[in-house]
């Protein structure tokens, strides 16, 4: 049982408390406010003066196992499961580190992710909570055909979906574009049409499972949001009728700004037709964001992690990304927590620091509303409220050393 005193709180929830407590058991948060009061010698006190504590982050798009070098499609090509499994142990650590307590997991050789997730949930390993989609399901020759289940047609479709169900998914992935990482894909062009993702989407929904689209092209956007799909990753080119389709349906967009700026300058390290591909988009990109943004579209913040350079825990880039492209600071907050966790419909569970909710805490020095890179290194991280990382000075002084 651990008590914080003296800190201040932003629930992600509304509401702000400037200098108050919170009490957590080693599973869930029991109490919140201005003063919470508990008798109990074995309680852990935590002086938060000068700090804050708010909910562990979630990255809403991430690739376990995938290793952010610069071909990572070329290297899972040539790997196992098991090797697969090992990276991403490393990097479940690697998350935590960074506050980020919860990841969904959009496309895994093998189904790396959802074995994962079970170890992690067993305890066998400690990570972050994964909503896992497994391998993705995708055109023939669609993007990501390398970790993917090709089908063609709606009846193919729907059994690589029940397939994936089977396997343990918690949701389907699909491809409703070509992608920047596919050597020979045309990012703008559309690939599975609308009447296959839907068939996709009714699987999941027999099931009250939700679905993600990759999707960069205008065309192969909307096909997806008809069919029905929760969330829209990346948007490249959004217009308009995209725009209040989105807002129609309730879907949500996880727009990745940060995984095409780490590509954008690195000639001569990435392969040459990433380059093209993401140059061409990059400045549409932008604009999509800034749009769904005004309009009111729901957002929820993922990284893209796994892709190149993308290395897990850069999570705090892409919300300063949002930042610098108009977001207010307490909303890109919330679409790294209470947001994200809505996308999952996972609000009642994670998400904001409330009564009953998971103890996924992280305490971070002054107050990330006004300065965000204070997200970057958090001073201690809970998981299901056990003690997960504790920034000593020690390794304080080794990250200076580095850098
Ligand atoms: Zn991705």
């Amino acid at each position: 049982m651990y008590k914080l005193t003296n800190i201040r709180i932003l629930t992600c929830n509304g509401e702000e408390i400037e200098v108050g407590e919170v009490l957590f058991n080693e599973d869930v948060i029991i109490d919140v406010g201005k003063q919470v009061s508990m008798e109990d010698p074995k309680i852990k006190i935590i002086d938060g003066s000068g700090m804050t504590v708010l909910p562990g982050l979630i990255d809403s798009h991430v690739h376990l196992g995938m290793d952010a070098s610069p071909d990572p499609f070329a290297s899972m090509k040539d790997e196992g499961p098991v090797e697969i499994a090992l990276k991403a142990v490393q990097q479940g650590h690697e998350f935590l580190k960074a506050g980020i307590t919860s990841v969904r997991n959009l496309g895994t050789r093998d189904n790396v992710d959802i074995s994962y997730r079970d170890s992690v949930e067993a305890g066998q390993i400690e990570g972050p909570r994964v909503f896992a989609a497994g391998r993705p399901i995708v055109m023939t020759g669609g993007h990501g055909h390398v970790m993917a289940i090709e089908a063609d047609g709606c009846d193919e479709a729907r059994k690589a979906a029940r397939t994936q169900l089977k396997a343990g998914a918690d949701l389907l992935k699909v491809m409703a574009t070509g992608g920047v990482l596919t050597k020979g894909n045309e990012p703008g062009a559309t690939q599975f049409t609308e009447e296959e993702m839907r068939c996709i989407c009714q699987e999941a929904a027999n099931v009250s499972k939700t679905t993600a689209a990759h999707t960069i092209g205008t065309e192969g956007i909307k096909n997806a949001i008809r069919a029905g799909v929760t969330t829209i990753e990346h948007a490249y080119l959004l217009d308009e009728e995209a725009v209040d389709l989105m807002l129609q349906k309730g879907t949500f967009l996880v727009p990745t700004l940060l995984a095409p700026r780490l590509i954008l300058d690195k000639d001569g390290a990435v392969p040459k037709y990433m380059i093209g591909k993401v140059k061409k988009i990059i400045d549409d990109h932008k604009v999509s964001f800034q749009m769904a943004y005004q309009n009111g579209v729901p957002i929820a913040a993922g990284t893209d992690a796994g892709t190149p350079f993308n290395v897990p825990g850069l999570l705090v880039d892409e919300l300063q990304l949002m930042v610098e492209y108009g977001m207010k600071p307490h909303e890109a907050l919330y679409s790294a927590t209470f947001g994200a966790a809505k996308a999952v419909r996972m609000e009642g569970e994670i998400g904001s620091i409330d009564i009953g909710k998971a103890a996924d805490l992280i305490i971070v020095n002054g107050n990330p509303i006004e300065d965000i890179e204070q997200l970057r290194h958090p001073v201690y991280v809970f998981s299901r409220g056990r003690l997960v990382h504790e920034k000593t000075s020690h390794i304080n002084t080794h990250h200076e050393l580095k850098v």
